[in-house]
């Protein structure tokens, strides 16, 4: 069984024929692992840009590859090839984070249109097992954390690394894999990349759903019980939409109560994400008295299957 860390280095460029900035590709490192996670080979490929004969000097700082380094580089397509060979034989490839999947779909749809895929069988993020380790460990922070502050918090040191240099990024994950494997975990993080709908999944983009006729949208959640008593409630005006939320005032059909209740809906590849918000009735004349006995808001969040 052998184990592959990847790591790629991009460099914002302004890609004419899209008119848009791509996170372009400009090098390739990787380190192969046998089943005790030992590194036993290493990859380093820099490209030579089809599309550009300078890197940005932020790029240029950060990873030590200027515009001369670059340009003596080879081909991406050769280089993709070269990490196809190597990889061969790996069963599990693992990158810091899945953002670099994202890189390599918009690198193969834009250069490598009939040249070699990156071979990927299963996958696994790295990022997010080291996180849930160190979330067992009592790490609280819920955002994505940097893997030199992963590798401080697992007592594992840099200073002989030359991060944001692609194999030095991926020797540094090599260890704190090593640091956080357990078997079992591992095992139920892997995806099958041959799957048909794990690159769809990757290109879609959650959004919200602004027409409140949309076919996504289950008629009953536009619908409010009492936050007082639990009876039903009636709309008391249609419902306006204002930054994501659909907002409308309600009326309770037993005891009188009003409030504004807000639903959000968000569109993911597999569902559909709903918010409930209850908020204090402001009344368009004056406030009344009792509603000061309001809860300010209660959210409810739930997943629709
Ligand atoms: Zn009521």
């Amino acid at each position: 069984m052998e184990y592959i860390i990847l790591d790629l280095e991009w460099d914002s460029i302004f890609y004419k024929p899209e008119k848009r900035f791509v996170n372009h590709i400009l090098q390739i490192g990787a380190v192969k692992l046998n089943e005790n996670l030992d590194v036993i080979d290493t990859f380093s490929e820099t490209i030579c840009s089809q599309i550009t004969t300078k890197v940005s000097g932020r790029f240029a700082k950060l990873t030590g590859i200027t515009s001369e380094k670059m340009r003596a580089g080879i081909p991406f397509v050769e280089a993709v090839e070269r990490y196809n060979e190597f990889c061969k034989n790996a069963e599990v490839t693992m990158t810091w984070s899945n953002s670099d999947l994202y890189t390599i779909i918009e690198n193969q749809d834009l250069f490598l249109k009939k040249g070699p895929k990156f071979l990927i069988k299963g996958y696994l993020d790295l990022q997010k097992l080291v996180q849930g380790k160190l979330r067992e460990n009592g790490y609280e922070n819920k955002n994505q954390i940097s893997l030199e502050g992963a590798a401080e918090l697992l007592d594992i040191s840099t200073d002989n690394f030359d991060l944001h240099t692609a194999l030095d990024d991926c020797k540094a994950c090599a260890l704190m894999l090593k640091a956080c494997y357990e078997k079992q975990k591992f095992d139920s993080m892997v995806k099958d990349t041959t799957l048909p709908d794990f690159y769809d999944r990757l290109r879609f983009k959650a959004y919200p759903i602004s027409d409140i006729n949309d076919s996504n949208i289950n008629r009953n959640e536009l619908k409010f019980t009492c936050p007082k008593c639990g009876s039903k409630t009636e709309r008391m005006r249609p419902f306006k939409y204002r930054n994501r939320w659909f907002v409308a005032d309600f009326k309770c059909t037993v005891c009188d109560f009003k409030f504004n209740g807000r639903v959000a809906f968000k569109k993911t590849y597999d569902d559909l994400q709903v918010k409930h918000k209850v908020c204090e009735y402001k009344s368009r004349k004056k406030k009344n008295n009792d509603m000061q006995s309001v809860p300010k808001a209660v959210s409810v969040a739930e997943n629709r299957e």
